[in-house]
């Protein structure tokens, strides 16, 4: 192999992964392809919308790819925002926004348990592989912190004693679900 499309426009998550590979192997990312468009994610599961879009870009591309989808999932709501972590407040919401409808729902709650969930698709010769990284923690009762992006400020990782809004993104990079599918994907791709 010697191209590997990641779909992604992400380009901190492109620079992560192309520290992990073997420097034998071409990491693109959409952009470095021309694909600005975004990719739909209409699954109704984490899994499923990883497999779209990789499936997406290797139809239109042939090439080897592979593609990520993420979410939260919350015991106590029976795994909600799940597949619909970034759209949880409605479509035009944001991460605010998502946040605090997550901590009015879990008011009076008194099981707060939640996993970060990351999936990532992976297709080389039209043959397809599933990685998944996971990282368990609770939900706490207010914001904490300001690194980080999405449920960052209200989850508060098993272990720990900061959020992953209050930790540095050194420390969130090593422990979280995204990097654990990622080093298996990396551990994977490097033995085939
Ligand atoms: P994506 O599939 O990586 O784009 O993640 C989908 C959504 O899940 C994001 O928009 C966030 O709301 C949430 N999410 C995923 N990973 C994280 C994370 O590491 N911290 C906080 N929120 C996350």
């Amino acid at each position: 192999m010697t191209k590997l499309i990641f779909a992604t426009h992400n380009k901190n998550k492109l620079k992560e992964v192309k520290s992990l590979i073997p420097s034998t192997i071409e990491l693109l990312s959409l952009d470095d392809i021309n694909l600005l468009e975004e990719i739909e994610e209409t699954a109704s599961t984490i899994e499923g919308n990883a497999l779209l879009k990789a499936q997406t870009i290797y139809k239109q591309t042939g090439i080897n790819c592979f593609a990520d989808d993420s979410g939260l999932l919350v015991d106590a709501l029976d795994g909600a925002p799940g597949v619909y972590s970034a759209r949880y407040a409605g479509d035009h919401k944001n991460d605010s926004d998502n946040l605090e409808k997550l901590l009015k729902d879990l008011t009076n709650k008194d099981d707060r348990n939640a996993h970060f969930k990351t999936v990532m698709a992976l297709i080389i010769d039209g043959k397809e592989y599933l990685f998944e990284g996971i990282i368990n923690g609770t939900i706490t009762t207010q914001k904490s912190g300001a690194n980080g992006f999405g449920y960052d400020p209200i989850f508060l990782p098993y272990g720990y004693t900061e959020t992953f809004a209050e930790m540095s993104s050194e420390i969130k990079n090593v422990i979280s679900h995204r990097a654990k599918a990622m080093k298996q994907l990396v551990e994977f791709v490097n033995s085939i």
